[in-house]
């Protein structure tokens, strides 16, 4: 045995405990979603609205994959305090540098948990006369089903746990993993990487 893609997946980092999906199958999925995109866009151009810091993979990978027309821009809002559980304080830390109305707009989330900082921008968003809001999301949590956001587009269903990398960070560490897992218990009391 030993392929690379068979067999149990041995961590590939020494502060994840398990990858929960690996590269290749982000990879994968982006295209798969890329082209559910192209084809309900035919024909229009659309503006991709990337949440930092968490999107800016999905965002990079995601428009290089699309082939209809498309501009980007991006809005850092907090939700989280700093550490790993949702507070409902939604704060914009960075707004759009353009107008949006008349515009169709795709919002791009690296992952909904609670859905309450979606929510909110999505109010905000659409108090702002877009022609078309909708949102992308790679990765969504158990919770997120519970909230009244509709998500066009969705990635993967992963379970409740923490997770890191692809863009997903713990203390702004780990956001460069290609790949999504957990984090070991060390690593969490370390509360960076050694
Ligand atoms: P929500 O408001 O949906 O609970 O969470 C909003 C934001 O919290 C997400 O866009 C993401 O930045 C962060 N978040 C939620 N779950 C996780 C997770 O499991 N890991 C990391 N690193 N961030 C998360
Ligand atoms: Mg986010
Ligand atoms: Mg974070």
């Amino acid at each position: 045995t030993g392929g690379a893609h068979d067999g149990p997946r041995h961590s590939p980092h020494p502060d994840i405990a398990e990858v929960l999906v690996s590269s290749d199958e982000i990879a994968a999925k982006i295209v798969e979603l890329a082209a559910r995109v192209d084809a309900d866009y035919a024909g229009r151009e659309i503006l991709l609205v990337g949440v930092l810091k968490g999107a800016v993979m999905v965002m990079a990978d995601l428009s290089r994959a699309l082939t209809v027309p498309l501009t980007m821009e991006f809005m850092a809002v907090s939700s989280y305090g700093s550490s790993t559980s949702s507070s409902g304080v939604v704060r914009i830390l960075k707004d759009l540098d353009r107008s949006i109305e008349g515009r169709d707009v795709l919002v791009v989330e690296d992952i909904i948990d609670s859905g309450l900082t979606l929510s909110w921008l999505l109010k905000n968003l659409r108090s702002r006369g877009p022609a078309s809001l909708e949102v992308l999301a790679l990765f969504r949590k158990p919770e997120a089903v519970t909230v009244d956001v509709d998500v066009r587009y969705v990635g993967f269903d992963l379970p409740g746990a923490f997770v890191v990398g692809y863009g997903l960070d713990y203390s702004e560490y780990y956001r460069t993993l290609p790949f999504v897992g957990t984090l070991t218990p060390a690593a969490i009391e370390r509360g960076a990487p050694a």
